[in-house]
Formats: C-alpha cells, structure tokens, sequence
C-alpha cells in the first residue's frame, strides 16, 4: 500500500513539474476550473478536473515523457508542425481516444488497439460531458507558388470544446474563413498568425471582430510582431487580447 501511495505521489508531483514548465491560464466553467497551458505554436494542453487534453502534440515544442497522459487528443491536420505520432504515441494510453483527420490517417499506419476517429468539418462528437466540434480550416488567399492552398478547404479541422456553454475554439492552420467570422458565443479563441502559412494580424483582426470571443489569442505566430495586433484591436473593448509565449 505505501509503495502504491509513494508511486501516486511521485505521479502527481511529475505531473504538476511538467505543467509548471509553460505559460498557463485557468478559466471558471460550470464544469470546474479549465487550465490551458501554451506549450509551444500551435501545440496546447488542456485541463479540467482529471481529463486532460492535448492539442497537437509535437516533440519539437515539449517532452511528451514527462507530459501526463492524455483523455483525449485532438490533431488538427497532417503538417509536421501538427502531426507527430511520437509524440502522440507518448500520451496515449489504452482510453485515450485520439481525434485526427482523413489527411492524417492517409499518413498513418493506426494500431488497431488505439481508439481513435476521424472527424470531418462539421462533425461533432461528445466524449463524456464534453463536446467537440470540428470545423473548416483553410487558406483563400496564401498558395503555394502551383495555385494549391497551403490548407485546402475540407482537409484540416479546426475544433470547438465546449465545456457546458464555455467554448474554446483551436483554429488550427486557417485564415479569416466565414465560418470562423460568423460562429457564436466563443469565450476563448486560438487564431493562428504566419506567414505565409495562415493569417497577418489585420486578418486575425478582422476575423475577431466579426465573432468576438471574450479572449483572443494570437497562436502560430513565429516571428510575427503581436503587437500589431494589439493596435489593431485597440478600438475593440469587447475582446481582450492576451500574448502568451509560444
Ligand atoms: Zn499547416
Ligand atoms: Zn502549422
């Protein structure tokens, strides 16, 4: 029993160490307490009470040894940046249900023993008392020097968590699409801002003040200057913009 309560302990203190390593915010829900931590790009982890969520587990930007294992993984699409099985294979345990696209699977050779399911834009799936939707991610205006988009339309997903009505969205790769501009009741937003993959801040800008999440997040921002975000959302109060690191 005492070896038992020696292990959990150690378990427990790994878990807090490893979390304490990044940037996180924590957010009232009817649920419980959310954590988000930044762990890198466009990589994220997600907690509320014991279920923990990864977001597109990358071995570039964290040690998946030392993260906890994961409830749930969601990848957005089937970019390196994105997509990284090693990683992945590091929180997964035999519960955990990984959420990834058609794009990604094409990719992969999937163990059969691991729960996972292909979502499409559009899909929406519960896992417990929360649900997930799965919406459009893509480019209109930056393409490859061929004419093809870096993200073509239908193939990457972005993801809403709804935790009760508190809903987060992850934009994954995308650009100020009208599906993003017309979506409601968001309280946190994750929009992407690079060049020339996903989105300049004037269209982040535009995209926020279009749905207005209560806070908004500049993520996949690599050398992009964020305050030229903070300019552009200056006049508008009702979205608070907070820059993490990443
Ligand atoms: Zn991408
Ligand atoms: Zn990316």
């Amino acid at each position: 029993m005492k070896t038992i309560c020696i292990f959990l302990l150690s378990m427990i203190m790994t878990q807090s160490h490893s979390q304490s390593k990044f940037q996180s915010d924590a957010f009232q829900t009817e649920m419980g307490e959310l954590l988000i931590s930044f762990v890198g790009h466009g990589t994220l982890m997600l907690q509320i009470g014991n279920t923990i969520i990864h977001i597109d587990p990358v071995s570039r930007e964290a040690d998946y040894n030392e993260m906890p294992e994961a409830v749930l993984i969601l990848i957005t699409h089937q970019h390196g940046d994105h997509l990284d099985m090693a990683a992945t294979g590091k929180i997964l345990k035999k519960e955990t249900k990984l959420v990834l696209t058609q794009s990604c699977l094409d990719m992969l050779e999937m163990d059969d023993a691991i729960d996972f399911e292909v979502m499409r834009n559009g899909d929406i799936i519960s896992l417990g008392e929360i649900k997930i939707e799965a919406i459009p991610a893509y480019n209109i205006e930056h393409k490859r020097s061929n004419g093809t988009a870096y993200h073509p339309k239908g193939e990457g997903n972005g993801y809403i968590l709804n935790f009760g009505d508190f809903r987060v969205l992850v934009a994954g790769d995308t650009e100020n699409i009208p599906e993003i501009k017309s979506l409601k009741n968001i309280d946190i937003a994750f929009l992407p801002m690079n060049l020339p993959y996903t989105m300049t801040p004037e269209m982040v800008a535009d995209a926020a003040k279009s749905f207005k999440p209560k806070v908004l997040y500049p993520y996949h921002f690599g050398n992009t200057d964020t305050n030229e975000l903070i300019v552009l959302m200056k006049e508008c109060k009702q979205v608070e913009v907070r820059i993490r690191e990443f």
